[in-house]
């Protein structure tokens, strides 16, 4: 005969069996957190972009953690301001304008110190008063500091809650973690932006440089070379460019290329791409365009730059400025970029040769 079945918790006092459960459901939270955490540095860690990081972080907090309502405040360098870069959609209508000083206000001290600032109800503070004006559904505040690598605070996470002590003390471990995750990652991507515009980008006139127009122009050809479309080279260079020197300084000079910068920008197309060939000379790349309207878009260069002419601060009257410039197209004047460059510079030596201010496209 079989006696009466026996639990294997028989005989468990009920007290041990609570406390064992209880025990359980911390350990869940730990696992949750710690999940939370590991899908913050894998979204933080695959982001190149600033913009796509923002994106990743936005969805981060929203869908991963369940947070209803924040936003991101980055400082702005030039004018030292913390603005708004993320939030959640319905925050980011109503606080697309906020704005805040690190030196006053409500996070001047998270901002000094580096330290997060938890206010478990704000309802009746009147510090809050305008704050809750903008954000009324909010009671318990957390206010997270993004530290830079140099220690200082270059951004903040605000999370708000509809809740009075709604966050734990330990929330403010585990969010510090995270933020500064978030911290890592934007320095990371931001430094990668810089470096990638600085490689592809000319100082002085912030036009592209020669080695990002030879990138450009090879891939012009690879597609030129499949669909048989025609593109050209501009090669420019600007006349007695010396003597400005010369004449009005070398500070002059750079203020002159960063003019005929501008003046050429208003004029080519958003397709066409403008770059610092040398000292004074410049090359567009103008893709789908054959050797007629590439001259057409030459002489307006040409004529624009004479018309504007010189206007030196140290004298009443404008004097002369003007250009010379070559063109080649392919496929009429070669069928490699290294051909298309010789045979535009050889162009623009000759407009050179042949008086300056002048245009040449075609061979003699
Ligand atoms: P040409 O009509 O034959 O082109 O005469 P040019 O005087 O323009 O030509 P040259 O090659 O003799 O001189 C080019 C001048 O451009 C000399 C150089 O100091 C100046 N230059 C090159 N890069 C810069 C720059 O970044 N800033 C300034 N201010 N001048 C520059
Ligand atoms: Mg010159
Ligand atoms: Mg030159």
């Amino acid at each position: 005969m079989m006696g009466p079945s026996t639990s294997p918790l028989a005989g468990m006092d009920d007290s041990l069996f609570l406390s064992a459960k209880q025990d359980n459901e911390v350990l869940q939270g730990r696992l949750h957190k710690l999940y939370q955490l590991y899908s913050a540095s894998k979204t933080c860690g695959m982001a190149v972009k600033v913009s796509s990081l923002l994106v990743n972080i936005v969805e981060l907090l929203k869908k991963t953690l369940e947070l209803e309502e924040f936003y991101l405040l980055l400082k702005d360098e030039g004018s030292g301001f913390f603005e708004i870069w993320a939030a959640d959609e319905d925050l980011m209508d109503i606080t697309d304008d906020l704005i805040f000083r690190e030196d006053k206000g409500l996070f001047a001290s998270v901002i000094e110190s580096g330290k997060p600032l938890l206010l478990q109800n704000i309802d009746n503070d009147v510090r809050f008063v305008l704050y809750k004006g903008r954000l009324p559904n909010v009671s318990s505040l957390l206010s997270l500091p993004l530290l830079g690598a140099d220690g200082r605070v270059f951004g903040l996470l605000n999370i708000h809650k509809k809740d009075g002590r709604y966050f734990r003390q330990d929330d403010e471990v585990f969010f510090c973690s995270l933020v500064q995750n978030m911290a890592f990652a934007l320095e990371r991507t931001r430094l990668f932006e810089k470096a990638r515009q600085e490689a592809m980008h000319d100082e002085l006139t912030g036009t592209y440089n020669r080695r990002f127009l030879y990138d450009y122009a090879n891939k012009e050809l690879s597609k030129s070379l499949r669909s048989n479309d025609a593109f050209s080279l501009i090669l420019l260079d600007i006349d007695r460019f010396k003597k400005v020197n010369d004449n009005y300084g070398h500070l002059y000079g750079d203020q002159v290329l960063r003019e005929l910068v501008a003046s050429l920008k208003c004029i080519i197309r958003q397709s066409d791409v403008l770059a610092r060939y040398g000292g004074e000379e410049f090359a567009v790349l103008l893709p789908n365009t054959p050797a007629s309207a590439a001259a057409f878009l030459a002489e307006k260069l040409r004529r624009e730059v004479e018309q504007k002419g010189l206007a030196p601060p140290s004298t009443a009257q404008r004097e002369k400025l003007t250009i010379t410039v070559g063109v080649a197209s392919f496929p009429d004047d070669g069928k490699s970029i290294e051909r298309l460059f010789s045979v535009a510079d050889q162009r623009l030596y000759m407009g050179k040769s042949a008086g300056r201010n002048r245009l040449v496209t075609f061979g003699p």
